[in-house]
């Protein structure tokens, strides 16, 4: 019989009744690193003194009251984002996917509004992962994901991730414009050549082509900057945000120039919870971490230390890692045996991690996480790799 919690996760045996910082704990005491941090999503960690606090003096206040009257605690976060980056205009809404379908729809409209109804097609990437809903699938555009879901959406064209003659090529009389993940999260933590992001803002100017980035996985100070473009020193006209933008609470926001969110007027879109003073209150918490002088410098410094103790331990383990990859706290190990087996072994050794597409696995900790806690997850990483070895070359690795 089906179980009555639909089975579309095929979910470890575990449950976690609380979390402490970056450690889980199951209800039968047993105590796990957290390198999944809920899919890059528990940004503060667990149990976060400032975030639980503002959740529930606002839940204690007024949680709800929809998008008909003022919210200060939405005004107030979307004043903060846009001081801190190139958007001049904010929407709130739930979820990545959901931000995503509003900056597809912004992107659409912006060209319809200046004269361009006839360019409606956005140039995504192979390897791409933008979401879940109809349209979004189409932009995703893997195989597996829209299978008995069609027809599929039109409007989607996929190119070779990194390849800018290839999306010079698939410009045509109905782009509108181009949809880019500056570090491919799902798709196996690839990132973009910072060249690569450069030369698509100039070809989207070129071309009159608005550049939008899904920064939902990437950003909230992942890559050790607010957002992972920044590294490339651009900015794009349009983007989404969710994940760790309220540290666990679900949200998602599109972040835009006036140029592109001066078109969406009163009643062109709309969220019942979008932005709600409870998801708001826990975003500005957030924010009161993320921007506060010198973290995002510290998670800078403390993701280079990751990465080179990633290195080291891809080095050591040939037989099972193939190389380390990614930007910031957004990191992963390319296996050579399969990374579910990997992953297993990982939280064996109490070590989560989460898989992704090319044989990776994950490792995405909360952007508190310590030193002490990078190194204790590199020895648990080197023995959950010593239990992925052929018997043989274990015996020798002792
Ligand atoms: C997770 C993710 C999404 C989808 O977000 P949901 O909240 O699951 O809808 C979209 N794009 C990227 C890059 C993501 O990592």
């Amino acid at each position: 019989m089906i179980p009555a919690l639909m089975p579309t996760y095929n979910r470890a045996d575990l449950a976690f009744e609380r979390g402490e910082g970056c450690w889980l704990y199951t209800g039968d005491g047993r105590r796990f690193l957290d390198f999944g941090a809920g899919i890059a999503t528990s940004s503060l960690g667990h149990n976060h003194p400032g975030l639980t606090a503002a959740i529930a003096e606002q839940a204690h206040k007024v949680m709800h009251v929809s998008n008909l009257y003022r919210v200060p605690q939405a005004e107030k976060l979307a004043a903060r984002l846009v001081a801190a980056t190139f958007a001049d205009s904010v929407f709130f809404c739930n979820s990545g996917a959901e931000a995503n379908e509003g900056m597809v729809k912004m992107i659409r409209r912006a060209q319809y509004e200046t004269g361009h109804p006839e360019r409606f097609r956005v140039i995504c990437f192979e390897g791409a992962f933008h979401g879940r809903t109809l349209a979004m699938l189409a932009a995703t555009g893997n195989a597996k994901y829209l299978k008995g879901f069609g027809p599929e959406v039109d409007g989607f064209d996929h190119v070779p991730f990194n390849n800018l003659n290839a999306v010079r090529d698939a410009i045509g009389p109905h782009t509108a414009g181009i949809l880019v993940e500056p570090v491919q999260g799902e798709g196996g933590i690839r990132p973009a050549h910072l060249q690569f992001l450069r030369d698509l803002r100039a070809t989207c100017d070129e071309f009159g082509l608005i550049l939008g980035m899904d920064e939902i996985q990437s950003g909230m100070g992942r890559s050790g900057k607010l957002f992972a473009h920044e590294w490339a020193g651009i900015v794009p006209d349009v983007m989404s945000a969710a994940k760790g933008i309220a540290g666990g609470f679900p949200m998602g926001a599109i972040l835009a120039r006036e140029s592109v969110a001066k078109h969406l007027t009163a009643g062109t879109h709309g969220t019942t919870f979008g932005g709600n003073p409870l998801a708001c209150a826990a975003a500005n918490a957030v924010l009161d971490v993320v921007l506060a002088p010198g973290f995002l410098a510290d998670v800078d410094r403390r993701a280079r230390i990751f990465w080179r103790g990633l290195v080291q331990v891809a080095a050591e383990f040939p037989d099972v890692f193939e190389d380390a990859r990614g930007a910031g706290l957004l990191l992963g190990l390319k296996c050579v045996v399969p990374n579910t087996e990997v992953q297993a072994a990982f939280t064996a050794e109490g070590l989560l991690s989460v898989g992704a597409g090319d044989n990776v696995v994950r490792l995405a900790p909360p952007l508190i996480v310590s030193d002490a806690e990078i190194a204790e997850a590199l020895e648990m990483m080197r023995r959950g790799a010593r239990r992925c070895l052929p018997s043989a070359s274990r015996v020798a690795a002792k």
